[in-house]
């Protein structure tokens, strides 16, 4: 789940990969290559604790147990959804060769 596609090793993240975004790219600890996910995985990632979350909101009835229990659970399947349905991309060096 937490393979890395430079090294093809373990890239230790674990748990960590469940903070990762677009935005927060994070090292593998294997070779130092830097890892982040594309923003269609992440977003694709969190859509179904977002409709759980919403849904929550929208039909229980509000600061109930069931309603609370719902978020806690949309966050659940939030964390897991992004360990293991989330592919690993190493991030793009951007050069700065341009013209010369
Ligand atoms: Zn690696």
């Amino acid at each position: 789940m937490d393979t890395c596609p430079t090294c093809k090793k373990s890239s230790k993240l674990g748990w960590r990969k469940a903070t990762m975004s677009p935005l927060a790219p994070m090292p593998c600890e294997s070779c130092d290559a830097e890892l982040s996910v594309t923003w269609k995985a992440y977003l694709f990632s969190a859509l179904p604790a977002s409709i759980l979350f919403l849904a929550a909101y929208l039909f229980l009835e509000e600061s109930s147990v069931e309603q609370y229990g719902a978020f806690a659970v949309s966050i659940v399947v939030m964390v897991l959804c992004q360990l293991y349905l989330m592919p690993i991309v190493e991030v793009e060096k951007k050069t700065t060769a341009g013209k010369s």
